[in-house]
């Protein structure tokens, strides 16, 4: 299998990379800008196996037939994005060029040398704020109502991508829904090393390793038991297996299908905060800040398809242990 990983030096598809060199059998390439991820995670990988790189914008048409022309890929994981959803507020074009219109360049190119399968990044920021929460959190089916333009430039990309499949049969794809995640790898070579981070266990990490002097709760007066939002916080070693699943899925042929990846229980912002000081043992400041654009006050996922259909089971659903591997391996890049 020759597989591309757009966006592989960021920090999901840097643990995706990860979790194909560990398993084997595949030779990669990664192809990034450079914009959020890092060299330093390439570094890292390069230590644990090979893989071609290319640096490159998604943008750059040229560019990109140039790799595609010299290299048959078979298999395509789509992670370059932005992915701030406050920064998509502010920016919106931002997120529609680097997410939708990218993705439209990237299939176009794809398709013209003939690469047949595709995984693609999508997000729990596509359904919005949620209408009612059963009990077992959102699923595949519930309404798609992004609030903010990420969300917004993620269900284009999603739709673009099943409007490909339906006019080229023989092109198929697995979108995987990413509710919140976090957490490092268990060895603490890669971690998440976006320079201005703004998700919350990182920046929890962060003041616990004194890099940071305080923080802020975006808001207190959500509808949710303590006031804070609540989200499913998944460990990024378990997202990773999740698209191992997702191309072995690919691999034997099965049809094109959308899947969350959570773990099917919310934690709230403060939930979170107190158990980063648990953790750490680091009791930092924190400060009740206005509630931040965007935002919806609850998004849990249902991931009962995913584990049934792919076989897909976590082995990390455990918030203590997704906030200590972020905290260690924030402590462990000074
Ligand atoms: N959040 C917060 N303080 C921070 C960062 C995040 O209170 O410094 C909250 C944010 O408002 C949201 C939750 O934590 O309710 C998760 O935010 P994050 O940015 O990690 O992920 P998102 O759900 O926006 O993708």
């Amino acid at each position: 299998m020759r597989i591309l990983i757009t966006g592989g030096a960021g920090y999901i598809g840097s643990h995706v990379a990860k979790a194909l060199i560990e398993r084997g059998g595949c030779e990669l390439s990664i192809l990034d800008n450079l914009s959020t991820g890092s060299q330093a995670t390439l570094e890292a990988l390069a230590r644990m196996g090979s893989f071609q790189f290319f640096h490159n914008d998604l943008s750059n048409k040229e560019a990109l037939s140039e790799i595609f022309s010299r290299n048959r890929f078979d298999l395509i994981l789509h992670f370059a994005a932005s992915v701030e959803v406050f920064e998509s507020v502010q920016n919106p074009l931002k997120y529609y060029f680097n997410n939708t219109l990218n993705t439209a360049q990237l299939l176009d190119v794809a398709l013209e040398y003939g690469v047949k399968k595709l995984i693609f990044s999508s997000t729990a920021a596509v359904y919005g704020e949620p209408r009612e929460i059963p009990k077992e959190g959102i699923d595949e089916e519930h309404p798609l109502k992004p609030i903010n333009p990420y969300g917004q430039s993620k269900i284009m990309s999603e739709r673009i991508i099943q409007d490909v499949a339906r006019a080229h049969p023989d092109f198929k794809f697995v979108i995987l829904r990413y509710f919140n995640v976090a957490g490092a790898d268990l060895q603490g070579r890669i971690g998440q090393a976006t320079p201005k981070a703004t998700h919350l266990i990182k920046i929890a990490a962060e003041c616990a390793s004194l890099k940071r002097p305080w923080m802020e709760i975006y808001g207190e007066d959500y509808p949710t038991p303590d006031g804070s939002c609540v989200r499913d916080y998944i460990h990024v070693e378990d997202l990773a297996q999740a698209h191992v699943r997702a191309m072995e899925y690919l691999i034997r042929g099965a049809s094109s299908d959308i899947f969350n990846c959570g773990y099917g229980r919310g934690y709230s912002v403060k939930e979170v905060v107190q158990k980063s000081k648990e953790v750490s043992g680091v009791d930092f400041e924190v400060r009740m800040g206005g509630k931040r654009a965007g935002d919806p006050a609850i998004l849990v996922a249902q991931s009962a398809k995913i584990r049934e259909k792919m076989g897909w089971e976590p082995l990390y659903d455990d918030l203590a242990l997704i906030i200590k591997s972020a905290y260690e391996w924030e402590r462990g890049r000074w």
